[in-house]
């Protein structure tokens, strides 16, 4: 039987699978390539082009393979844009993930892994942030998640949908085949490099008043492959019979901005110029995980807690494909 990788071609969805494979899984991705990139997935992997809210397209995946179980990755993720153009989150993160749902349960397959994102706490009442922290998201990308959260307990007690919902705190890295690349980039590590690179001359510093111990903004950066071993565990668990589960997937730590940048010069070697500007509308000080469930439940243990790590991953990827996948 087969795994369905919805978002395959993407940064998080691309490196699961490859794991995936690597534990001899046979696995069939679907991706509209909006965002994901076709060079990021083996050839020889079966790879369906369009939306998962396609249902005759997902319901001929469905006829053409044995599915198991879903890993459903691909949404829309820019925070921003998503105040700005709420109808393509809500009808794209949501409205297309009821439809994906509706076929999946039609056809039996009762088992699914849901991307979910730590934007669905809102800002944060207090750190770490456990999974029984009131969850009020400041974004319609975070509200977007949390409808399919919603979704997912009810499916579960009315059709007996199991799943895990990771919800993902900074996910940052690279393996040595698949790294970040996002046509919009927005994220701190992989624009940090891009200075490191000559390719853009400074990297802002959005804020440095927060109350933190150097005033700038911390987060729980965890490497892209630790979250992929998450998701197989998970798969595991649900092959177990687990109950279903919502686990954050951070580290359990954080780094502010100031320290990632420090790192990546250590690592670089390279002197990146840093500009302080105002705060980015949004931005909670800290987001840090209280991440024991994620081992208690899943047995997940990650390998990559050092930011040096993760950024050196990273490096080694940019150098090694300096435009992407292009
Ligand atoms: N950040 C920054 N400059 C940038 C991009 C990000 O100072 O050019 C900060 C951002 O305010 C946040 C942290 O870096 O505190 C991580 O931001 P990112 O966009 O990578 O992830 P987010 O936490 O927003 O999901």
């Amino acid at each position: 039987m087969a795994i369905l990788v919805t978002g395959g071609a993407g940064y998080i969805g691309s490196v699961v699978v490859e794991d995936l494979r690597a534990k001899g899984e046979s696995v069939v991705v679907l991706d509209n390539l909006v965002y994901g990139h076709r060079a990021a997935v083996d050839a020889s992997v079966p790879f369906y082009d369009g939306n998962i809210g396609d249902k005759d397209l997902v319901s001929q995946i469905l006829r053409e393979h044995e599915i198991e179980a879903c890993m459903h990755f691909s949404a829309f993720a820019y925070v921003g844009e998503s105040v700005e153009k709420p109808q393509i989150y809500y009808e794209n993160n949501f409205v297309q993930t009821l439809h994906l749902l509706d076929v999946l349960i039609e056809n039996n397959v009762k088992k699914i892994i849901f991307s979910s994102t730590c934007a669905t706490y809102g800002e944060p009442q207090y750190v770490p942030i456990d999974e029984k922290h009131p969850q009020s998201p400041t974004s319609p990308y975070g509200w977007s998640k949390f409808m399919v959260e919603r979704a997912l307990i009810d499916y579960d007690a009315a059709y007996g949908l199991k799943y895990v919902a990771p919800r993902y705190f900074n996910a940052c890295g690279a393996t040595e085949k698949h790294g970040e690349h996002h046509a919009l980039e927005t994220h701190l590590i992989p624009l940090v490099l891009q200075v490191a690179q000559g390719k853009r001359e400074f990297i802002s510093i959005f804020g440095n008043d927060y109350s933190t111990s150097d005033g700038t903004a911390v987060r729980d950066y965890i490497h892209v492959s630790d979250l992929s071993q998450a998701h197989i565990l998970a798969l595991e668990y649900l092959r177990r019979g687990g109950e279903s589960q919502f686990v954050n997937l951070g580290i359990g730590g954080g780094y502010s901005v100031e320290e990632v940048l420090e790192a990546a010069r250590k690592v670089t070697g390279k002197n990146i110029e840093a500009r302080i500007v105002g705060r980015r509308a949004g931005d909670p000080s800290q987001l840090v995980a209280e991440a024991k469930k994620a081992r208690e439940v899943l047995g997940w243990n990650p390998q990559f807690p050092e930011i040096e790590k993760i950024i050196e991953s990273a490096w080694t990827w940019h150098e090694k494909h300096p435009n992407g996948y292009d």
